[in-house]
């Protein structure tokens, strides 16, 4: 199964992947943490892509395509993937589509996370990240409740950048949502529940 996960910054994509990649035994691209670990390895593309990231500005398509078509290429996407991330604007769907069809693959769903703007810019100031195994909770975990490790808030979950994001999300990303809708792939959830809630209701989109 190949999956294609929308909805806007917090509206709870890493969680329902990490959930999805457990129940389907599929990979996970999450070209966020991509960039994200690219930054911690201080490579030239972190370098490059750091700034864009700060100001919670999209990185340019000719750094993250390649980062998405090289992470498609690996072996372990052959029984199916999730992109978590990706495609954020229009160029990027139509590279995909074409780099998937080169591929002979092709998606199956696409899966759109609805949540309400005002709960997002909440649910992103509480964040926290683990350190260690990348578990998403919230300012409630004093550690990762996973694997004990530290727990951080990321650089871009500052309100100010929050805002930023919310509105390259509404401008370049949510078009994508009637794109799918246009090659019957869309599926919408209601994001504003709890995770084993939204989580059902994909899986029963899915089945
Ligand atoms: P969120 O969905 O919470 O905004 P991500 O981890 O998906 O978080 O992305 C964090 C940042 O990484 C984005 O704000 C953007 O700067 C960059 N990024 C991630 N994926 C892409 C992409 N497909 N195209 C351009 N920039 C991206
Ligand atoms: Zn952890």
């Amino acid at each position: 199964m190949n999956i294609v996960l929308l909805g806007a910054p917090g509206a709870g994509k890493g969680t329902q992947a990490a959930k999805l990649v457990e129940a389907y035994n599929i990979a996970h691209i999450s070209t966020g943490d991509l960039l994200r670990a690219a930054v911690k390895d201080s490579t030239p593309l972190g370098v490059e892509a750091k700034s864009y990231m700060d100001a919670g500005e999209l990185v340019p398509d000719s750094l993250v395509i390649g980062l998405m078509k090289e992470r498609l290429a690996k072996e372990d996407t052959a029984a199916g993937f999730i992109l978590d991330g990706f495609p954020r604007n229009s160029t990027q769907a139509v590279t995909l589509d074409a780099e998937l069809s080169d591929l002979k693959r092709s998606i199956d769903a696409a899966i759109a996370i609805i949540v309400d703007p005002e709960a997002i810019v909440a649910r992103l100031a509480s964040r926290r990240v683990c350190k260690v195994c990348g578990f998403i909770g919230s300012d409630a975990d004093t550690s990762c409740p996973v694997c004990g490790g530290e727990m951080y808030q990321r650089d871009d979950d500052k309100p100010s950048t929050v805002r930023n994001r919310l509105e390259v999300y509404e401008k370049a990303t949510s078009p994508l949502i009637d794109y799918y809708r246009g090659s019957d792939l869309l599926v919408e959830v209601e994001g504003n529940h709890s995770v084993d809630e939204v989580f059902a209701s994909i899986q029963a989109a899915l089945a």
